[in-house]
């Protein structure tokens, strides 16, 4: 199918307390409708929600449109199960039993693959053939894109950076104690760096709370410092920024000098850009990859 004849898709962003709907059209992928509606509890009733959500896309455009799924966690490539901490999905096949019920293909990806991947077609990172999407949310997670398009993934593991180990000369720097991350793994970088553990890190760093520029230096240093581990294996042109803590004042520019310090010789840093899409890009990035797969 030629991919100028889908001019609408669906992408379908599954969070752990929202579930948020967008219907794109043409070759930008401009979002023209959107909605809302809370994420179930429960494994039967989320995927009737999907469904549901399936329905409204396809009402909306006035007739069945390719759809995509982006999940905040780990799509099994061999079960299409999905494991992810905070939303009940279940251990049977969310991918497929979603397709078969909607009568099309309907892929699923982790949300910061879909991140990475709308912020590589036509947003922040459009210009680099390799993009690195950083997404400090209430974790930290990401995605890589080559020329547009994703990795083929063998398990899920990329790009689960918050994961990534904190570097033993950032733990020594700050005297981090190893936190346990409810992953089971032990000094997982998003327990130092997240969202979430800014309010500890703070307390850590002044005592206080609240972050202030010292407590945000420490966390642009941690944080550079875990990304370097990824730049190592990667090699992105540009790194794209997204998630709540970016648009805190100061956070990007913070980061870019962290890492700036931190160049081997002339070997040029990626640079550093605040996402286009920001919240959208989960939706609008499982939308392109419905879009890929239809044609
Ligand atoms: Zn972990």
């Amino acid at each position: 199918m030629d991919m100028d004849a889908i001019d609408l898709i669906g992408g379908i962003d599954v969070g752990g307390t929202k579930i948020e709907s967008r219907l794109f059209a043409g070759p930008e992928a401009a979002s023209i409708a959107v909605e809302r509606t809370e994420t179930p509890s429960t494994p039967a009733a989320l995927r009737r929600a999907i469904l549901d959500r399936i329905a409204w896309l396809d009402g909306r455009a006035g007739r069945a449109v390719p759809v995509g799924l982006a999940v905040p966690g780990i799509p099994d490539t061999g079960t299409g199960a999905v494991f992810a901490a905070n939303v009940a999905f279940g251990a049977a096949p969310l991918g497929p039993g979603i397709a078969a019920s909607a009568g099309r293909p309907v892929p699923v990806l982790n949300d910061g693959a879909a991140f990475a991947l709308s912020e590589a077609r036509g947003g922040a990172g459009a210009e680099a053939r390799v993009v690195l999407g950083l997404v400090v949310g209430t974790g930290l997670g990401g995605g890589v894109t080559v020329d547009g398009r994703t990795l083929p993934r063998h398990a899920g593991y990329g790009l689960e950076i918050g994961h990534a180990a904190l570097s033993a000369a950032m733990a020594e720097r700050y005297r981090l104690p190893l936190r346990e991350c409810p992953c089971g793994r032990v000094a997982c970088l998003e327990r130092y760096v997240s969202g979430a553990a800014l309010p500890w890190l703070s307390r850590h760093v002044t005592g206080a709370e609240v972050p202030n520029a010292e407590v945000l230096d420490a966390w642009a240093d941690i944080l550079a410092e875990g990304l370097m581990a990824t730049l190592f294996a990667v090699d992105p042109g540009l790194v794209v920024l997204g998630g709540g803590l970016s648009g805190l004042p100061g956070v990007a520019e913070r980061l870019a000098a962290a890492l700036e310090g931190r160049r081997l010789g002339p070997a040029a840093l990626p640079g550093l850009r605040l996402a286009r899409f920001g919240p959208t890009s989960g939706a609008r990035g499982a939308a392109l990859a419905a879009r890929d797969a239809a044609c």
